[in-house]
């Protein structure tokens, strides 16, 4: 099948669509994927006018391989780097251990790209360029995409991520923490990339904690998490903070000191509602399904949030063309990742308490239990994925 172009942006939208997607990151166009391929009309909106990096650790999950390879994707012609093993740090410690199943590092750029050009070959038709918002919900439902024109539809898949899109906003029951991320990929020297091939690795600061990995090209991407005080204390900048970083941690010094920044800034994120979980009105019926993060944030330390955001968007699109409406999905995305949402904010918290630090680091063996009952306690369950692997036929 030739794939549906992307729509240049002086043609005005088309009045009405079977189905509108807001957002054509992993959820977003994941759900277009299942639904273009069953014959529906989905009209794809994206901000981004073109290709774009995101703030992300690049750590692709078993479940997140699995749904994209099941979406389409040969995930091994993108050149991804392998992994296998965990490396963590803390000052000057470091243990490692097997991972509980094989990760894949690959960038968002290459990754969300290709997963909307399957969607684009499947039929979906892709406006992008503009930010969306809501007009109106009443009735039928009115997405206004600036100077594109608005389009009324009755069914909407809201998947902006992180950002919330004006009208129809999250509304966390907790303050989000005052925490800011940073992502920088970087060229290392060949030591470097050595000492790096086939890991992941965590390091854990007092007051947060970076990841570091290769994805394809031999880039390592470093994205980390630090508590906004510290980041002022250390001067209020992202060079401010690599330099104390550097400074305090052997381990980043010895991979990072003369490595090349690649981005000519750092993509940044200030107070992400890690924890939320979308709790539907009661009683109130809309066709409006919330993917991915507009559904729930889980702690970023457990490397499943594409995981989830792809589950959420298979299962999305499974129940719409079941005949299922949107509170039927909610109960169902609700009940397959709510549990673990909690659970790997319970695990965060608990990782920043020294002596669980002490306990990890303390090579008697913990790690690799800790790690595979981690994991088990905040990844999506392989029966759910199963479940909804089934509604793709
Ligand atoms: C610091 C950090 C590190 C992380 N590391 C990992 C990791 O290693 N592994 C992992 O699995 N998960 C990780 N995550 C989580 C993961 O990035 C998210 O859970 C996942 O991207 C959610 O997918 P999504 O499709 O819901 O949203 P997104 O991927 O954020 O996509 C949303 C899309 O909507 C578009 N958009 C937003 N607003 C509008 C609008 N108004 N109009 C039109 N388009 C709009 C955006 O441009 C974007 O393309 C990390 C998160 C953070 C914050």
């Amino acid at each position: 099948m030739t794939a549906a172009p992307t729509v240049p942006f002086t043609r005005q939208l088309p009045a009405t669509a079977e189905v509108v997607v807001v957002g054509g990151g992993l959820a977003g166009a994941g759900a277009a994927c299942v639904l273009a391929k069953a014959g529906r009309e989905v009209l794809i909106l994206e901000r981004e006018a073109a290709a774009a990096h995101k703030i992300c650790g690049d750590f692709l999950s078993t479940e997140t391989q699995r749904y994209l390879r099941r979406l389409g994707l040969d995930l091994d012609a993108f050149g991804g780097h392998v992994t296998s093993r965990l490396r963590l740090i803390y000052q000057k410690h470091i243990v490692e251990t097997a991972l509980p199943f094989t990760g894949l590092g690959l960038s968002r750029f290459q990754l969300d790209e290709a997963l909307l050009d399957q969607a684009r070959q499947n039929g979906a038709q892709l406006w992008r360029g503009h930010r969306a918002s809501v007009a109106s919900t009443t009735g039928s439902i009115v997405v206004d995409f600036q100077s594109a024109g608005s389009v009324r539809t009755s069914t909407l898949f809201l998947a902006t991520g992180k950002q919330d899109m004006r009208g129809l906003r999250r509304e966390p029951e907790t303050a989000p923490e005052d925490l800011v991320g940073f992502k920088m990929y970087f060229d290392v020297n060949s030591e470097q990339r050595r000492a790096l091939a086939g890991h992941v690795e965590l390091v854990l600061f007092d007051r947060g904690y970076a990841g570091l990995q290769q994805v394809e090209n031999n880039q390592v991407n470093l994205c980390l998490l630090v508590e906004r005080s510290w980041l002022m204390e250390c001067g209020g900048t992202w060079e401010c903070l690599l330099h104390i970083l550097l400074r305090s941690c052997p381990h980043l010094q010895r991979r990072l000191s003369d490595a090349t920044p690649l981005l000519e800034h750092p993509l940044s994120v200030y107070r992400v509602p890690y924890g939320f979980v979308y709790q539907p009105p009661v009683g109130k019926v809309s066709g409006i399904y919330r993917l991915g993060d507009q559904f729930g944030v889980i702690s970023s330390f457990t490397g499943d949030g594409m995981g989830i955001a792809l589950h959420s968007g298979v299962l999305a699109a499974g129940h719409y063309l079941a005949g299922l409406d949107a509170g039927h999905y909610h109960r169902r995305i609700g009940q397959d990742i709510a549990g673990q949402i909690r659970r790997a904010g319970l695990l965060y918290r608990a990782s920043r308490w020294a002596p669980s630090r002490r306990l990890l680091m303390g090579g008697a063996g913990l790690l690799p239990q800790s790690l595979k009952l981690a994991a088990a306690l905040t990844r999506v369950t392989p029966s759910a994925v199963t479940r909804a692997m089934r509604l793709l036929g």
